[in-house]
């Protein structure tokens, strides 16, 4: 399969511009696909995504939930209820961390590095910068917020949905 990029056939199906990112753990037996684009991708530097991703950041693509599916290996995903609001998954058989697809939310959350081949665009924000690691030092310019970049309150978007149930 060719690596999605600009010319490909996955940049123009119909006139619509549409593409098709895979995604899958690293042993492979999770997969699953987006059949949209990439909304946002952004570094989150808050202290539970740093243990989570055991990396200075976890770098997030948020895509629509409507273009998320799993195409393999539903049955190897486990979980980790973190709080109320957030529930981690990973992959049972290699421990990769999978994609937060929560039912009540219109939007999903794929750890990138999970993704392959262009995905349309670089890192455009850095969230929770008021949390990062000392040791490290931000050196781009993409917009930096202490917190949630506002208009994708995650939080905001729970209490929304949770009080309509
Ligand atoms: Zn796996
Ligand atoms: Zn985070």
């Amino acid at each position: 399969m060719p690596s999605p990029g600009r010319g490909s056939p996955y940049y123009s199906l119909g006139s619509k511009r549409r593409k098709m990112i895979h995604g899958s753990c690293l042993c492979r037996k999770v997969r699953f696909r987006v059949d949209g684009p990439v909304r946002e991708l952004s570094h989150c530097h808050c202290s539970q995504c740093r243990k989570a991703y055991g990396s200075a950041f976890g770098t997030i693509a948020v895509v629509e939930a409507r273009h998320f599916s799993y195409l393999a290996g539903a049955d190897l995903i486990a979980s980790y209820r973190q709080s109320e609001r957030v529930t981690r998954y990973f992959c049972r058989n290699c421990g990769s961390k999978l994609p937060i697809a929560e039912s009540w939310d219109p939007l999903v959350g794929i750890p990138a590095e999970l993704l392959e081949g262009d995905l349309g665009q670089t890192p455009s924000t850095h969230i929770f910068v008021g949390s990062k690691a000392h040791w490290w030092e931000i050196t781009d310019s993409a917009p930096q917020y202490s917190e949630w970049k506002p208009a994708e309150d995650f939080n905001e978007r729970f209490a929304e949905i949770k009080k309509d149930e």
